[in-house]
């Protein structure tokens, strides 16, 4: 057995000397924040994906805070969601004093699937909040229609999926709004950040609102001078950095790039692992190209001699940086506290059982790769 050198994690980003002068270049210029460099990246974002607006935040979760509060989605209100998800997807609901209601998956595509939506709409669902877990769109098209059926939001958390397309079309054009997150591990980074896109002048407005204390400075119900604005909403202080802005500005040069190292990755790893008889390759959608953010295997635990965790160490040990995404969101103690009970989803659970995420990030070399498909193909047994 040879091991690797250095420990190869799942997820990492890709910092080049421009990066860093873009950077530099707003530490020396007058705006450290709220400056010129925040609307340049939204602007980018927005033309990238073909939306009219886009949203800068402090990170993800934020930005879908303050989609869930565009949404209204209060006390009462139901949000529709998937459980294999970060967390942060269903607590944003929570933010807001909503409901997240877990849909079970797709365990093919391993997105939320639209059938299950369908039996857990009533009359308080707000909103749908799909996840393009991996980096694959969900059923877009079948989720708008469900949508447009009950006169419902669709809040699509695209943290993975910043430049995959469903049917010719680039996520970020699909729902009403859309997330996307620009964390480390994340398609491109700006160190922390999130954006919501949408076509949508009124979830626009209060979405800047809502980043920035629900501040406004126009349309004021009184005049007491220059200096006046008015407090209308409880917003917070959500906004992204003119530093996080530029490195945004820089990174998004090389998504393109980026995202067909991906393919490349992913691709070598199905043609090597597709003779294994022990593992499910993760499946694309008919139409969808996906961003891989993630490569998750399934293990067929019942060809293995090997549990999913003694499989996970010893990769571990061999420092291939495996990992699991995710844990039922309603698993986790607090959710089981609100009241969530385990069963609820059992495709979801069964599925969670036995994935196993691979490495998969821009940066990685074709040596990394080899040594991760020989390490599993001396593993998973
Ligand atoms: C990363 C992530 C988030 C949160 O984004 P942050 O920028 O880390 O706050 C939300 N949903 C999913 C699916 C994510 O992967």
């Amino acid at each position: 057995m040879k091991k690797r050198e250095s420990f190869l994690s799942y997820g990492q980003q890709w910092i080049t000397d421009d990066d860093i002068e873009a950077v530099v270049d707003v530490l020396k210029s007058p705006y450290l924040t709220q400056g010129p460099k925040i609307q340049e990246f939204e602007r980018k974002v927005a033309d990238y994906v073909g939306a009219k607006y886009a949203v800068a935040f402090s990170n993800g979760t934020a930005a879908l805070h303050g989609a869930c509060f565009a949404a209204e989605i209060g006390e009462g209100d139901e949000a529709i969601t998937t459980p294999i998800t970060f967390a942060a997807t269903a607590n944003a609901v929570l933010y807001c004093g909503g409901k997240p209601v877990f849909a079970d998956i797709d365990d093919r595509t391993y997105n939320i699937d639209p059938k299950e939506i369908r039996k857990h709409i009533t009359p308080n669902t707000k909103a749908i909040i799909p996840v393009d877990f991996t980096g694959q769109p969900a059923d877009m098209d079948a989720i708008m229609e469900i949508a447009n059926e009950y006169g419902l939001i669709v809040i699509e958390d695209g943290a993975h999926s910043l430049g995959a397309e469903y049917k010719g079309r680039k996520v970020g054009t699909l729902a009403h709004m859309t997330m996307f997150s620009f964390h480390p591990v994340k398609p491109v980074t700006t160190a922390e950040g999130g954006v919501i896109v949408t076509d949508s002048a009124e979830y626009y407005e209060k979405l800047k609102r809502f980043r920035s204390h629900g501040i406004i400075k126009y349309n004021l119900s009184r005049d007491e001078g220059p200096w006046y604005y008015e407090m209308v909403d409880l917003g917070y202080n959500y906004r992204m950095t003119d530093l996080q802005a530029a490195l945004g500005l820089s990174q998004m040069d090389k998504l393109d790039r980026f995202i067909e190292r991906r393919r490349e990755i992913a691709n070598m790893y199905n043609e090597a692992l597709k003779t294994m008889d022990s593992v499910i390759l993760p499946k694309q959608l008919e139409g969808t190209q996906s961003g891989w953010h993630l490569y998750v295997l399934q293990l067929k635990l019942d060809k293995l001699k090997r549990s999913r965790r003694e499989i996970f160490e010893s990769l571990r040990a061999e420092n291939i940086g495996v990992h699991v995404h995710y844990i039922p969101v309603y698993w986790h103690p607090y959710y089981q506290k609100l009241g969530y009970r385990r069963g609820i989803c059992p495709k979801a659970e069964h599925w969670y059982e036995q994935a196993l995420t691979l490495p998969i990030f821009p940066k990685m070399t074709d040596k990394d790769v080899n040594d991760v498909i020989e390490a599993v193909k001396r593993t998973i047994v």
